[in-house]
């Protein structure tokens, strides 16, 4: 069967989960795994991880529910709280975790008429500006949080970076020091939970972000959340397809979709069953590589929905069936991420529900 396939090696998320451990031994973990698990599945990969990590991560209520669904019992954090349209009491039931970083949330829990109390993370804005309380607001509202009698105390208290993959801006110490003045401006510390500041940048990056919880998304998959791939994690992604055709082609003519590439001699085209609508973007400038039995060869031509064509030269003994590696351990994806100005966080994340997960679970020893 040729079809577009996610191949994710399980041993290479557990070898990424203990290094990660490694790199923050002080910290608990927090497994991002919002976005179906940024494509690698997040109901298997939560299965995987149960045991290892203390949190799951996710951003929408549905995808905590799938969680529990599945008979995942891990306290889950919600990144983005509880919508408006959310049901309070299912947070508490199933204990989801929500970020509280709104006045209208602690209007609502305020109201609750709950017993059961909820456990939350109180969301201080020091420099993203997406989403959290900004500073001057933050202490009146981490109290009138704590005085709901629905809110479980401590609180737990989170940021985010909005810069930690630029190891030279100053941006991540100044939202460290934010974080640490509002610590300190809570008179009674008695209220003060947890505090979690670090993604994958801060975690690799950034030591002194390092708190009692850090927050791993990407490096757990092994992907950099930098430009560079990082020696010490696995990728633990192979997207991959197969040839179903190869064919002469002949100098001058073009190929595809608008005619935007012609050949400029006589060589061998290889057609992979691979398009955008199994996620590889469509908008890639020429060259940007594929492997094929352990050899990079160009894309060519419009990348269309359900194919690729690529320049194999004249020279190939390729045949329908060979693998066609888009990324993966032997193919970054970060350097695809560099040829196509598409970073990897969105190249991995932005596959569809076409392409198939397959798990394996292969050692890599170094
Ligand atoms: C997505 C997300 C993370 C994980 O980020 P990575 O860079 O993938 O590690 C952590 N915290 C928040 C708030 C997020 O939205």
């Amino acid at each position: 069967m040729s079809i577009a396939v996610v191949e994710v090696n399980r041993q290479a998320v557990i070898h990424n989960v203990e290094y990660l451990k490694k790199m923050a031994p002080n910290s608990q973990l927090v497994a991002i795994i919002k976005a179906n698990a940024y494509s690698h599945g997040s109901e298997e990969i939560a299965q995987l991880l149960h045991d290892k990590v203390n949190y799951f991560g996710v951003s929408r209520f549905i995808e905590a529910m799938q969680l529990r669904n599945n008979g995942i019992n891990t306290p889950i954090l919600a990144l983005e709280g509880f919508f408006p349209h959310d049901d309070l009491d299912y947070f508490i039931d199933f204990n989801i975790q929500p970020a509280i970083h709104s006045k209208w949330q602690i209007d609502m829990l305020q109201t609750s008429l709950r017993e059961d109390q909820i456990t939350t993370w109180f969301k201080l804005d020091t420099g993203m500006h997406r989403l959290g309380f900004c500073p001057d607001e933050a202490k009146a509202e981490f109290y009138r949080l704590a005085s709901c009698s629905v809110v479980c105390k401590p609180i737990n208290i989170m940021s985010h970076f909005s810069s930690a993959d630029d190891l030279t801006s100053k941006q991540t110490l100044k939202q460290i020091e934010l974080f640490d003045q509002f610590i300190d401006s809570i008179d009674d510390k008695s209220l003060i939970g947890k505090c979690s500041i670090a993604a994958s940048g801060g975690i690799l990056a950034w030591p002194e972000a390092q708190r009692d919880v850090v927050r791993q998304g990407i490096a757990l998959y092994g992907v950099s959340p930098f430009d560079e791939p990082i020696a010490e994690l696995q990728p633990a992604m192979t997207f991959k397809s197969e040839l179903i055709a190869v064919r002469k082609h002949k100098k001058g003519e073009s190929v595809g979709y608008g005619q935007i590439w012609c050949s400029q001699q006589d060589t061998l085209l290889g057609v992979v069953a691979m398009g955008y609508g199994d996620g590889y973007p469509r908008n890639i400038p020429e060259n940007t590589p594929v492997l094929i039995n352990g050899r990079k060869v160009p894309i060519v031509g419009r990348v269309s929905m359900d194919m690729i064509v690529v320049d194999l030269g004249i020279n190939s003994l390729e045949k329908p069936g060979d693998e066609v590696i888009f990324w993966g351990s032997e193919l970054p994806v970060e350097e695809i991420a560099k040829h196509t100005g598409i970073s990897a966080y969105e190249l991995i994340t932005r596959l569809t529900s076409r392409a198939k997960i397959h798990y394996i679970d292969k050692l890599n020893y170094d």
